[in-house]
């Protein structure tokens, strides 16, 4: 059986690195805030006090970091560390989840290539409910050989995987994704409030809203306003969930692609200034459907 390694266990990672223990598979687990490490112990991880432990000896490395620069100083090394490279056998795959810039996964892609090891970049679509629920989008960037390999794996843990073309595509394809799904939370807040600042109650209002033109993922799974989803994180004082900060990081690598292709992105563009607005107040780490309490703070 594959020995995997399972690196960074934050909102992501923990449900799932659960979700391949519950599949019978055999998982190392390191996060650099050991208490996130520690619980899933009971779920079957052999538990790991460094990232060494972790992925000596295995077959997998799957890592799910908050940005690209994580990423590059786990694998390629940092004044700390040697790196993760260094530490595997030829042939070994590895698998980075985290949502990075296309050039960090192209980087870190060449020099697994020079070393024999096999890389796809693998970001995800579907929230926190979604890896908890294993039903994750993966949006795979690599060659087919490596995206075969991936896609046993990535299936224990998602419902759709899409092979978006060589290493760095998966990351474009999911920037142009939380591009789309930074608007459209900006747009949803805009429009609940303007229902509620007018007299209509915001359940009635998402209700309506979802059986007519307005619906999308924002709205229907993941209602920004609180007391309409019992379960979304708008009911839950907004404990993340996706932070704040880092839907930021995500449309600015969506302005950062748009400047390198010339591509007009007005709309990319607002959605990341009312974000960065929001996280200046204080706001970047509460889930990023908080975006509503700025627009009621707002309010002349
Ligand atoms: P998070 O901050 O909750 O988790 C990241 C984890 O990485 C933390 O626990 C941190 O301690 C750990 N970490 C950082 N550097 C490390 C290192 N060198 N070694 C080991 N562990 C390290 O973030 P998250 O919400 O789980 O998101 C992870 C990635 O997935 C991000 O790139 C994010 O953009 C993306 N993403 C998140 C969501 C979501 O809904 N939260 C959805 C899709 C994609």
């Amino acid at each position: 059986m594959e020995r995997i390694a399972f690196v960074g266990l934050g909102n992501m990672g923990a449900p799932m690195a659960k979700n391949l223990l519950s599949a019978g598979l055999s998982v190392n687990v390191f996060d650099l805030v050991s208490e996130l490490a520690r619980p899933l112990a009971e779920f079957g991880a052999n538990v790991c006090e460094t990232i060494e432990m972790a992925v000596a000896d295995v077959d997998v490395v799957i890592t799910m970091l908050p940005a690209g620069k994580h990423v590059k100083a786990v694998y390629l090394g940092d004044e700390t560390s040697k790196g993760v490279f260094s530490l595997l056998k030829k042939n070994s795959l590895v698998i980075d989840s985290s949502t990075i810039d296309p050039e960090s996964a192209r980087i870190v892609g060449e020099v697994a290539h020079e070393k024999g090891i096999q890389f796809v970049d693998a970001p995800v679509s579907g929230g926190v409910a979604g890896a908890a629920a294993g039903t994750l989008t993966f949006i795979v960037g690599g060659h087919e050989g490596a995206f075969s390999q991936a896609e046993k794996i990535l299936s224990h843990m998602g419902k759709n995987i899409f092979h978006a073309g060589g290493v760095g595509s998966g990351q474009m394809g999911k920037i142009c994704n939380n591009l789309m799904l930074g608007i459209l939370m900006s747009g949803t807040c805009e429009a609940l409030t303007l229902g509620v600042n007018n007299g209509l109650d915001p359940k009635v209002l998402s209700n309506i809203m979802l059986q007519s033109s307005g619906r999308n993922w924002a709205l229907e799974l993941y209602n920004p306003c609180p007391g309409v989803m019992e379960n979304a994180p708008a009911s839950n004082d907004y404990k993340p969930g996706f932070m704040s900060k880092l839907m930021l990081k995500d449309l600015g690598l969506g302005l950062e692609a748009a400047a390198q292709s010339q591509s007009a992105v007005p709309m990319g563009s607002l959605a990341r200034n009312l974000f960065a607005l929001h996280a200046m107040a204080g706001n970047d780490e509460l889930d990023f459907s908080s975006l509503f309490e700025f627009y009621q703070k707002s309010e002349l």
